[in-house]
This record gives C-alpha cells, sequence and structure tokens, in this order.
C-alpha cells in the first residue's frame, strides 16, 4: 500500500479533504490502534487551516510522511525472574521524526505499552519538542513490563537486557531516551550503566534524567510538573486568575503529580487531592507533600497509604473519582484519556476554571470539547508538559559542554521556555483564526516549524 492523495488539481481540493484522506490511509495501515487514530486526528484536525495558506505542504505530502515513523523498532526483551524463571517482555523504540534533532522522547515500562501507545507517544513527541525551540526531533520507547512488585534485583536484569538491544540504535546525535510512567531515577541509572558497558565509553549525552552525580541536570526531575504550572500561570494571568487562593486536583502520585502539587502549592494554591492506579487521597487541609514524597518516591508505596499518616484525609478507591472533587484548577498528570466527557462534566458543573495536561493526552476528545464549550481555559499536553523535554534538552547542552549550571539558572531558562511556548501557541491560534484555542495553537505552531524543514531537506 503507498499513502498518497493521488490528486491531479492541488488548487481543488481543500485542506479538510486532504486531512480527510491522509486519515482514512492512516486507519487502514495502523489498524485496531486506537490511541494512535486518536492523536492523529487531535492533531490533523486542527492543520486544516494551514493548507490554504500553505498548499506546498500538501504538493510535498508532508501530513503523508510526517504521520509514518522513519522507523520503528521492535525487539525481544528476555530475563531471569528471582525465582531463576526466564521471562520475555516486548520493547520498542520508534524514531519518529529528525527533522528538526536527534530523536528525543522517554521510555515507558508499563503492560500496556503496544504499538499503537507508542506511535501515540511519538507522534505528539515531534510537536511538542518543536514547540521547546530546541533542536530535538521526535521519538518514543518503552516495554510492556510490569515494574510493580518486581525487586530492584528483577528491574536491574530486566533494564540490562532492554538496553543491550536498544543500544545498537541510539546514539548523543541519533537518539537520546529519557524517562516516562515507570521509569524513573533507578531505571536510568541501569539504563545507563548497561549502555556505558556496552560501548566502552562515557557518553553522558546518551540519556537524560540522569544522576546528578554522572551528569544528571538540576531541575530535570521537577521540570514536567513544574513546567505545567508556569504554563498555566501565564494562561490564568491572561485571565486576571492565579493560583493563589485557588483549589487544585492533581491526578497521578509520581514524577509529574508530584512537582506540579510542589510548584503550585508555592505559588499559593490549596492542593486538596492526588491519585494512583487504585484509587485517589482528598486531604481538605491541602496535601502534606513530604508524606506524598515518601510514601511515593522512597517507599513506593500504594497512595492509600497517605491516610494512615494523617486520619482526617479520606481515601476512595477508583482513581476517576478524583474528578468529582470541586476546584478551580485541575490538572490531569496521570495517564492518557483518564477523563472522559462525564468526568469532564463535572469538573465544569463544579465550577473549574481551567485544565492544564502534565500526563499525555489525559483528556479524551469529548471532554475537550467539554472544555472548549464552556469557555474553560485548557492547555493541551503538547505545550502544557513540553518543560521536562525542555531540560533534558538543557541536560544535553550541559553534557556537551561539559559543564553544570545551577537549579535557579535552569529553573529560569525553564521559565522562559513555557512562556515562549504559550506566546507562540496564542499567536498561532490567533493567526490561523481560532483565538484562545491552544490545542490548534500548539498543533499549528509546532507542525510549521518540523514541515518547513522536512521540505528544506528534501524527500528523505
Ligand atoms: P510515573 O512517575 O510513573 O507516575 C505515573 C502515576 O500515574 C503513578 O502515580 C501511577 O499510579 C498513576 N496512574 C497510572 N494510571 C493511572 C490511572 N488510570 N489513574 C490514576 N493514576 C494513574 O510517570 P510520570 O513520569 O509522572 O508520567 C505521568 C504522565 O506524564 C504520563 O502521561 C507521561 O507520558 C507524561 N509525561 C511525563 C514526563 C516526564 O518527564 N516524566 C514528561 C512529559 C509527559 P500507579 O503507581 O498505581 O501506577
Amino acid at each position: 500500500m503507498t499513502i498518497s492523495t493521488k490528486h491531479n488539481d492541488i488548487e481543488t481540493i481543500t485542506g479538510q479533504n486532504y486531512v480527510n484522506e491522509v486519515f482514512e490511509t492512516v486507519k487502514k495501515r495502523n489498524p485496531n490502534e486506537t490511541e494512535f487514530h486518536q492523536v492523529v486526528k487531535e492533531i490533523f484536525d486542527s492543520l486544516v487551516p494551514v493548507f490554504a495558506r500553505h498548499p506546498e505542504y500538501m504538493e510535498q505530502s508532508i501530513l503523508e510522511r510526517i504521520v509514518e515513523p522513519e522507523r520503528l523498532i521492535t525487539f525481544r526483551v528476555p530475563w531471569v525472574d528471582d525465582w531463576g524463571k526466564v521471562q520475555v517482555n516486548r520493547g520498542f523504540r520508534v524514531q519518529y521524526n529528525s527533522a528538526i534533532g536527534p530523536y528525543k522522547g522517554g521510555l515507558r515500562f508499563h503492560p500496556t505499552v503496544n504499538a499503537s501507545i507508542i506511535k501515540f507517544l511519538g507522534f505528539e513527541q515531534i510537536f511538542k519538542n518543536a514547540l521547546t525551540g530546541q533542536p530535538i526531533g521526535g521519538g518514543k520507547g518503552g516495554a510492556d513490563f510490569d515494574p510493580k512488585g518486581k525487586s530492584d534485583a528483577e528491574i536491574m536484569r530486566f533494564t540490562q537486557s532492554f538496553m543491550t538491544e536498544l543500544s545498537r540504535h541510539i546514539g548523543p546525535d541519533i537518539d537520546v531516551p529519557a524517562g516516562d510512567i515507570g521509569v524513573g531515577a533507578r531505571e536510568i541509572g541501569f539504563l545507563f550503566g548497561q549502555y556505558k558497558r556496552i560501548r566502552g565509553g562515557y557518553e553522558a549525552g546518551i540519556l537524560t534524567g540522569k544522576g546528578l552525580g554522572y551528569g544528571g541536570s538540576l531541575t530535570r526531575t521537577e521540570a514536567t510538573g513544574y513546567g505545567t504550572v508556569y504554563f498555566m500561570q501565564e494562561m490564568l494571568k491572561e485571565k486576571g486568575l492565579s493560583f493563589k487562593g485557588s483549589t487544585v486536583v492533581v491526578s497521578g502520585s509520581g514524577n509529574v503529580s508530584i512537582y506540579a502539587i510542589e510548584k503550585a502549592a508555592q505559588l499559593g494554591a490549596k492542593v486538596v487531592a492526588c491519585s494512583d492506579s487504585e484509587g485517589y487521597i482528598f486531604d481538605s487541609n491541602g496535601l502534606n507533600l513530604e508524606t506524598v514524597k515518601r510514601l511515593k518516591e522512597v517507599e513506593r508505596k500504594r497512595i492509600s497509604a497517605y491516610v494512615e499518616e494523617h486520619p482526617h484525609a479520606k481515601y476512595v478507591q477508583g482513581s476517576d473519582g478524583i474528578w468529582s472533587i470541586p476546584c478551580d484548577i485541575a490538572l490531569p498528570c496521570a495517564t492518557q484519556n483518564e477523563i472522559n466527557k462525564k468526568s469532564a462534566k463535572m469538573l465544569v458543573a463544579n465550577g473549574l476554571k481551567a485544565v492544564g495536561e502534565g500526563a499525555n493526552m489525559p483528556s479524551t476528545s469529548e471532554a475537550i470539547d467539554v472544555f472548549l464549550d464552556n469557555q474553560i481555559l485548557f492547555a493541551p499536553a503538547k505545550a502544557a508538559n513540553a518543560g521536562g523535554v525542555a531540560v533534558s534538552a538543557l541536560e544535553m547542552a550541559q553534557n556537551s559542554a561539559r559543564l553544570s549550571w545551577t537549579f535557579e539558572e535552569v529553573d529560569a531558562k525553564l521559565q522562559d521556555i513555557m512562556t515562549n511556548i504559550y506566546r507562540n501557541c496564542v499567536e498561532a491560534a490567533e493567526d490561523y483564526g481560532h483565538p484562545g484555542n491552544l490545542v490548534v495553537g500548539a498543533n499549528i505552531a509546532g507542525f510549521k516549524k518540523v514541515a518547513d524543514a522536512m521540505i528544506a531537506q528534501g524527500v528523505i
């Protein structure tokens, strides 16, 4: 099957026809990949106004090319568990687009990982990375491995096996992975160690999110959560709103959630709830972040353990219930499609003013429609959570220059980057006739940069 629009008269077709036709081909070529279809549809739909002004993107088949990964690698990951049994998982790396820089994007270890999830994340990453203003292309990877309940030794054996294959495909100027769900400081350490052992040299720039003692950047741990809040702060400011005195609900209790909670609280918000995949906690006094951090980052316990130390707080089984808590600002920071239409309606009915997506694609398309139809300020993931990859690119810059910036220096750069992303999204949305719609703004701003680079580099 070839992907081509096969139009003889490019002048006569509209952007909408072009988008529809390419999207149909994407569905045929990638059957049953629902998350991938969802993200492609969202991005394609927002690009419709671009094609009237830039017919060269249709002539050059940019959509057909950009939606097809440059490379999708799948591989066997065999490892031995603590009982001596051989286990097998499936590893993935999608090297999606390298028009503006080496592939860059995280690794996810979670039992739900499959080609659809990795491609949705990788496709989204192309535009996010372009929005940061840094020279990084789009990639993503991971495995259907569940780190939950595994010993440190099992995690190490698995990550070593995973890196043994991945190491053939990556390099500081080729592809630079980082963390994502299930891949934090411990996993990055083991991955880095195995890469170094296989390659026999010290290439600090091969991974980001490294420990501070071996090439990591200050502020990388905080960057995605902090960046989401910085982005929201800009958005709120324009409407005369702020975090100060607001009630905030944050889903998840992993890396992104913890630092979104921390920054929102520093800016004067009361964060009353967070969750994990089994349930959520509600603390009307405002969450005690020290407890959440210790439980999740050090002791690796379930979030339900919070109420043992704070008995006035409430634990409720089932994570979706978190969206029934009235709040001014919702920060979904856990996983894809965690806010559906029903939850979105409940949030709006309870007085919601703004949503900032810390996770990737946490709102379904129907939920986004509910937010936009009700004039809720909506910060889409690819713009709002770009702070993590932006600081990863700063980590790469520090590694190449062999120097380390202070926390304050990196944090100041992060704030500037988030403000610039916000401005670029606002301008693109206005320029293309959708003022205030940052979903459209983010997609167009990211797309144009990559499309122009692809055209400049010829048909490759
Ligand atoms: P993480 O540290 O592994 O944390 C994920 C958290 O979400 C955990 O608390 C997990 O709970 C919870 N969770 C998973 N499924 C859930 C569900 N259905 N309902 C409620 N909670 C659920 O991962 P992370 O790095 O924070 O990533 C979170 C999201 O941010 C992902 O969408 C990721 O792609 C995105 N993101 C991350 C970064 C980054 O720098 N880390 C950058 C950009 C975007 P359990 O422990 O029970 O599984």
